[in-house]
């Protein structure tokens, strides 16, 4: 890559914050940057041509955590813990909300639902007995009871009668919130690269000399907003995982509004207007599912396709429009991990399937750690 003067001038000389990712964690961290140092150069570099991991892939649920999930959580999680999360993932989303507004969103806080497989009783009744503990935790938060028993209204088939509702949860319109972060961002004087993967970087007494393959410059700070990638450059703590989705054909008369959790949180389903959008399946196939290479696998798509005949449209025709995958980042723990990790080095990653509440967030404490 040989850059002109102006190139190199504009872009690259007297670098103060380089970021890497351009997804949910690392577009807030690039905007609250800007907030505290008006007048600092904010580059960030993607190596998609889009923001090419989880935040442009997501389902668009603006959620918290299912009653099952939670319940799991508190099995590996301490009492604190898990509300801190909760809490956290909540102000994310009040904080995305108030950045971006719900209009440009199209957030529609139609409740979220999760639904039971015949097969998993010991699940249902697991909830039934916790159910009033969680609410009680949670009650200091949300005000108010989170999780309810409900008949299920919407004709499924194959599930237990009784599901759980929690009017808190809404879905959002994903592809309208990163656009209007990128719009933001620009509008903002941050400049951002795509197709641009940070190879390396070296501490200096300048600060960071950063690799782009044989290209290198210097920034003050790095910060990695890279997720399910970090394991690469940054954090062996974070494991990829990736996720499939499918989205069917405009289905006429389709009855179901809200967001679906199923099986433990293992598959999800919403409407996106007269669409079903249904993603999951990585318990058939963790060692497989465990990378960062984008793909559909056959064991799980078929998995996807039966559950919607069988459980979620039984007596509705349907076709399938579309399907894709996105990469997320896990590991043993739920929290995201935001740290320095040398002198002017530093990361927020490992958001989990959650990255669209608690991502706000991640990014506000990412740059609080480094101003
Ligand atoms: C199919 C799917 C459904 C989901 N559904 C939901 C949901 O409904 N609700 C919810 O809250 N969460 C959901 N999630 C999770 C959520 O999308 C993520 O938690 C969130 O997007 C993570 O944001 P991020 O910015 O940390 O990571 P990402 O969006 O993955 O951004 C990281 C970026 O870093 C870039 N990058 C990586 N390495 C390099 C490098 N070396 N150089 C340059 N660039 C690099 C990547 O290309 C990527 O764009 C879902 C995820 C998937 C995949």
């Amino acid at each position: 890559m040989n850059l002109s003067y102006w190139e190199l001038k504009n872009w690259f000389t007297n670098v103060d914050y380089a970021i890497v990712g351009s997804g949910i964690v690392g577009l807030h961290t690039a905007l609250n940057l800007r907030e505290k140092f008006p007048e600092s150069k904010i580059l960030v570099l993607e190596k998609g041509m889009l923001p090419q991991g989880a935040s442009t892939k997501n389902a668009g649920f603006a959620c918290f955590g299912s009653l099952s999930e939670i319940i799991d959580d508190l099995k590996s999680h301490s009492e604190e813990e898990v509300i801190q999360l909760i809490q956290k993932r909540w102000q994310g989303l009040q904080l995305l909300r108030k950045r971006l507004g719900d209009a440009t969103i199209d957030f529609k806080p139609y409740g979220g639902y999760e639904l039971f497989l015949q097969e998993d009783e010991s699940s249902l009744q697991e909830c039934t007995s916790k159910m009033p503990f969680v609410n009680e935790i949670l009650k200091p938060l949300f005000k108010a009871e989170v999780f309810a028993k409900q008949i299920d209204r919407f004709g499924f088939q194959n599930v237990n009668e009784y599901l759980y509702y929690n009017p808190f949860e809404a879905q959002i319109d994903t592809g309208n919130m990163m656009q209007a972060l990128l719009k933001m961002a620009v509008s903002q004087d941050i400049l951002i690269l795509n197709q641009q993967t940070v190879t390396s970087y070296h501490e200096n007494s300048n600060g960071v000399e950063v690799a782009l393959g044989d290209f290198t410059f210097q920034t003050k700070k790095l910060l990695f907003a890279t997720n399910g990638f970090a394991n690469s450059l940054t954090n062996g703590a974070v494991k990829p995982a990736r996720a499939q989705v499918l989205i069917t054909k405009p289905i006429p008369n389709l009855d179901i509004k809200g967001t679906f959790h199923l099986d433990k949180g293992y598959y999800y389903f919403r409407n996106i207007g007269d669409r079903i959008l249904f993603g999951g399946g990585r318990n058939l196939d963790f060692e497989g599912e465990t990378t960062t290479e984008f793909g559909e696998t056959e064991i799980i798509q078929n998995r996807l396709e039966q559950l919607l005949k069988e459980v979620i449209l039984p007596n509705q025709e349907f076709e399938i429009e579309h399907r894709w995958s996105g990469i997320m980042g896990m590991g043993s723990s739920k929290k995201p991990i935001v740290e320095q990790i040398s002198e002017n080095v530093y990361c927020g990653v490992r958001l989990g399937g959650m990255g669209v509440a608690i991502g706000s967030l991640i990014g506000k404490e990412l740059a609080e750690l480094v101003g």
